[in-house]
C-alpha cells in the first residue's frame, strides 16, 4: 500500500478511542484504515489527496454517487428548515406515496433508521400478526444485526450441520439459545429441502425472510421456482413472506419484487431510499401493517424512533427516487453488463479462475470457477474468499474501491469510461496476486 501519512495519523488516534480504531467491520483494513475526505460523482478523495473510483457506493446505498445536485439541494433546503421535529413532516407522506407507486406489493410504509431495524420491524409485525414465534431464513444470508435475522449468516462447515436440517448458528458470541431455537435455516434455491424444513415448523412459523439475491450467500439470483415455493408454502401455512429489499431495491424501477415477480406480504427497505442518509423502512400490505395502528387503542407493535422519518432523509430520498427513472435503470444495467463481460474477459486473459455473479448494478467477484448455487458452495474452494480480499486490496492501490468480499455496486454518474477504468485497474492488479 502506498504511504498515506494523514490516514496513518488518524488511525493512530482512532486506535486509542475505538476498538482497533474501527466502527464498521465492513470498512476495516490493515495495516491502517484509509480515511475519506470528500466525494464527487463516482470518485472519493482520501485525506492524503488520493482519488479512487468508488465501486461500492457506501455498500450499495449511493446509487447516484456524490454531490447529485438535486439531492444536495433537497437536503440543504431541509437543513435550513429544520433537521428533525417532534412532529411528522410532509416529506414522509410523499416518499411513502412514491414507494407505494413503485413497489407492487407495498400499500403502506413506516420508517426507521437502518436496514437492520427494517428487518427487525418486519419480523415483529409477522410475529404480532400471526401470534407465532419462529422465523425461517436462508443460510448465509445477511439481513442486518437483529439476533434472529443474523443467525447463520457466517455459519461454517464445522458448525452448519446436516443439509437436511441446517443448525441455526449464533453470529455474536453469547446469543441466547432461545433465539436460535426460534430460527429455522433453509438452503438457498433448494426447493425440496427448504419446503420440508418449513413444513416441519407447522403452526410455529411466523414468517420466511428472504432476499432474492443474497450478497453473502454468493449474490446468486433466486430461481423463480424457489420464490414460488416460498410464496405458496407460507400462504398454506399461514405464515408471512418478508422480502428483504434493502440491497435489491436497486435492481429495477419496481424493485426486486417487480423484477422477480414476487408478491411478498412485507418488504424491508433501506440504503438507496434515503438518498445517502441513514434510513430504513418497513412496508407491506395494509392488513399486516395494521399491527402498528394505534387509533383503536394500544398498537400490537410499538414503534417510534427519535430520528425515524427524519425530514432530511425524507427529502433526500424523494430526490433520489425522482432521479431514479426507467432510463437510469437501463443505464445501470448496461454498466453492470459491461463490467461483468469485461471482468470475465480480463480473468481469462490472465488465466485466473474467477467468475462474476449478480445482476444489474450489483455484481460480485469470486476467485473460483466452481459452480456457485448457495452459501455452502462458496466453501468448496476455501482460498477463493482469501483471494478476493487480496484482489480488493490490490485494486485499491490501483485506484478502485470495492468491498473486501468482492461486491461491486455501480452508480448513475458512472460512464462506460469509468467501467473501463475499473477494468484497467483489474488488469494491472491481477498479475500481482501470484
Ligand atoms: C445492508 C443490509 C441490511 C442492513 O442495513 P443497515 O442499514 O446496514 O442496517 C439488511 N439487509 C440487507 C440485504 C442488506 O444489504
Amino acid at each position: 500500500m502506498t504511504d498515506a501519512p494523514n490516514s496513518q495519523a488518524l488511525y493512530e488516534r482512532a486506535k486509542k478511542v475505538m476498538p482497533a480504531g474501527n466502527t464498521r467491520h465492513t470498512v476495516y483494513r490493515q495495516p491502517y484504515q484509509v480515511y475519506a475526505a470528500k466525494g464527487d460523482g463516482c470518485r472519493i478523495t482520501d485525506v492524503d489527496g488520493t482519488v479512487r473510483i468508488d465501486a461500492t457506493g457506501n455498500f450499495t446505498s449511493l446509487i447516484h454517487g456524490y454531490g447529485n445536485p438535486r439531492i444536495r439541494e433537497a437536503a440543504i433546503r431541509q437543513i435550513e428548515l429544520g433537521t428533525c421535529f417532534g412532529m411528522p413532516t410532509p416529506g414522509e407522506v410523499t416518499l411513502s406515496e412514491m414507494l407505494v407507486e413503485r413497489l407492487p406489493a407495498v400499500e403502506q410504509v413506516r420508517y426507521c433508521n437502518s436496514g437492520t431495524e427494517a428487518v427487525m420491524n418486519a419480523i415483529k409485525v409477522a410475529r404480532a400478526y400471526t401470534g407465532r414465534r419462529m422465523i425461517a431464513k436462508v443460510e448465509g444470508a445477511y439481513h442486518g444485526t437483529y439476533d434472529p435475522a443474523e443467525t447463520s449468516q457466517d455459519a461454517s462447515p464445522d458448525s452448519w450441520g446436516d443439509p437436511d436440517a441446517p443448525t441455526p448458528v449464533a453470529t455474536a458470541r453469547g446469543t441466547p439459545q432461545g433465539v436460535l431455537d426460534d430460527v429455522a435455516i433453509i438452503p438457498f434455491n433448494d426447493i425440496e429441502r427448504a419446503e420440508r424444513i418449513l413444513r416441519a415448523k407447522g403452526n410455529d412459523l411466523a414468517a420466511v425472510l428472504v432476499d432474492v439475491m443474497p450478497n453473502r450467500a454468493g449474490l446468486v439470483p433466486a430461481s423463480d421456482a424457489f420464490l414460488a415455493m416460498l410464496r405458496r408454502v407460507t400462504k398454506e401455512m399461514g405464515a408471512l413472506l418478508i422480502l428483504d429489499e434493502v440491497i435489491t431495491f436497486r435492481l429495477g424501477y419496481h424493485g426486486a419484487q417487480g423484477r422477480f415477480g414476487v408478491d411478498p406480504d412485507l418488504t424491508a427497505l433501506g440504503k438507496v431510499i434515503g438518498g445517502g442518509f441513514a434510513v430504513g423502512a418497513i412496508a407491506g400490505k395494509a392488513d399486516y401493517m395494521s399491527v402498528y395502528d394505534p387509533s383503536g387503542g394500544k398498537a400490537a407493535v410499538q414503534h417510534g424512533g427519535t430520528f425515524s422519518a427524519n425530514p432530511v432523509t425524507m427529502m433526500a430520498g424523494i430526490a433520489a427516487l425522482e432521479e431514479l427513472t426507467p432510463a437510469s435503470f437501463e443505464h445501470l444495467e448496461s454498466l453492470g453488463d459491461r463490467f461483468a463481460a469485461g471482468a470475465t474477459a480480463c480473468f481469462q486473459r490472465h488465466g485466473i479462475k474467477a467468475q462474476v455473479t449478480g445482476l444489474g448494478s450489483l455484481r460480485r467477484i469470486h476467485m473460483t470457477d466452481a459452480p456457485l448455487s448457495d452459501f455452502r458452495s462458496l466453501f468448496a474452494n476455501p482460498d477463493a474468499v482469501k483471494h478476493v480480499g487480496a484482489l480488493a486490496r490490490a485494486v485499491f492501490d490501483e485506484g478502485v474501491l470495492m468491498a473486501a468480499n468482492g461486491l461491486m455496486a455501480f452508480s448513475t454518474p458512472m460512464t462506460d469510461a469509468d467501467i473501463d477504468e475499473i477494468l484497467t485497474a483489474f488488469d494491472r492488479a491481477l498479475p500481482r496476486l501470484g
